[in-house]
């Protein structure tokens, strides 16, 4: 983990998104006390502040059964460590389920979903946060009023959003310009509520604007344009926000300087 915390200073990131353990298996996030001691002590001296943990990708909280019960035992782990080691929360996709009525607004099957969330917020640290990602998909957290839906029903203060850029687009939300972007943030404001937007993730997309697609893309090759960053970036209310990246890369290794650069160019 502190070469995460390493590699994000070499490409000039002030900011971290890691996974706790492998991100396709079940397995508890484990660090030993050495390796977590280094990990506080070069957070703090490279000054990359906020860390956050990206939970794995198996993580279905819709669930019933055994992949819900190891969704929430997951979450609590990775919280529990965040705690620990100076890491700000988790952020996660909700999940599926298999009938999702992704149009509508009948919510009647997230009875299990919001109890795990509950369970999950109830067993962890009260100094860190649960992040749902927006979905660019047919999954959970495709709509904000979804979401915000979710957010009532656990009434946690610990629960917050984290909005990724190309799921936006994927899922038909265009702020492409000042007034579609005022558009969209006081739909969420009015909604969830603005403090409760936690931090963005900042991805071009390669699929087209409503197509149900999530690829993402370098920043400025995909279809959201570097208008739309420009906006995202100096806007008011989002400037002082976290905004991650997780694009493929240029040279298809991940995160990069290059991406991190553009970006930067189109702040005033
Ligand atoms: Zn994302």
């Amino acid at each position: 983990m502190s070469k995460a915390l390493e590699r994000a200073s070499v490409i000039g990131a002030n900011c971290l998104q890691i996974f706790s353990t492998s991100p396709r298996r079940w397995l508890l996030p484990k660090i030993a006390p050495p390796e977590a001691e280094t990990f506080i002590k070069r957070k703090r001296e490279l000054g990359i502040d906020p860390v956050y943990f990206h939970s794995t990708y198996l993580i279905n909280l819709a669930q019933v059964g055994l992949v819900g019960e190891r969704s929430v035992e997951s979450l609590v782990a990775e919280l529990k460590l965040a705690d620990t080691i100076g890491i700000r929360g988790s952020i996660v996709h909700l999940g599926s389920l298999k009938n999702n009525n992704a149009e509508g607004d009948d919510y009647s099957a997230h009875g299990a979903l919001i109890s795990h969330l509950k369970a999950i917020l109830g067993q962890t640290p009260e100094s860190t946060l649960l992040m749902i990602e927006n979905a660019g998909t047919r999954k959970i957290g495709k709509r904000i009023e979804e979401i915000a839906w979710i957010i009532k029903a656990v009434n946690n203060r610990r629960l917050r959003v984290c909005l990724d850029t190309c799921h936006l687009h994927a899922a038909g939300y265009d702020i492409t310009s000042e007034k579609k972007l005022e558009g969209f943030l006081s739909l969420f404001d009015s909604l969830i509520g603005l403090p409760k937007l936690e931090l963005i993730h900042t991805n071009d997309s390669k699929d087209s604007f409503g197509s149900l697609r999530d690829r993402h893309e370098n920043i400025g090759k995909g279809k959201i344009g570097l208008t739309t960053f420009k906006l995202l970036l100096n806007h008011k209310k989002l400037r002082a926000l976290p905004f991650i990246i997780e694009t493929p890369g240029f040279d298809d290794k991940g995160p990069d300087k290059k991406n991190l650069d553009i970006l930067r160019t189109l702040i005033d």
